[in-house]
């Protein structure tokens, strides 16, 4: 018998371990904009993103995994984001989500 189709997938368990992370890079990045940590996570630049309504790309989640000290693939998603600024005019926090952009860009090219 066949595995039963539900019409949805279910995610691969994941186990975040904060202590074993490298989380330099994200202080560092947090200490040169001390706004990067005021973010909630709501996911409004998500939404409004323009860059993504045409690609995957997802702002929220890559820069809470960047939070988390999880920095594979973080610059070249960023590549994605084509710096309209959208984004930072619906940020409840005022974030300027375009500097946090180029601010992982510019400190995680080596990931
Ligand atoms: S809109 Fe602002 S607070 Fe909300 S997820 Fe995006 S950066 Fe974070
Ligand atoms: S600046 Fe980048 S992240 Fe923000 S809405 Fe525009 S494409 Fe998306």
């Amino acid at each position: 018998m066949g595995a039963i189709n539900f019409g949805y997938t279910v995610s691969a368990a994941r186990a975040i371990d904060l202590d074993r992370n490298d989380l330099g890079p994200a202080r560092q990045i947090a200490a040169e904009m001390p706004e990067f940590a005021a973010c909630i996570a709501c996911g409004g630049c998500t939404a409004t993103c323009t860059a993504g309504a045409l690609t995957n790309f997802n702002f929220r989640m890559v820069q809470t995994l960047v939070r988390r000290g999880e920095y594979a693939g973080a610059w070249r998603e960023m590549n994605k984001c084509m710096l309209c600024g959208k984004c930072r005019l619906v940020c409840p926090r005022g974030i300027n989500t375009r500097g946090v952009v180029r601010l992982i860009k510019r400190k995680l090219g080596d990931y």
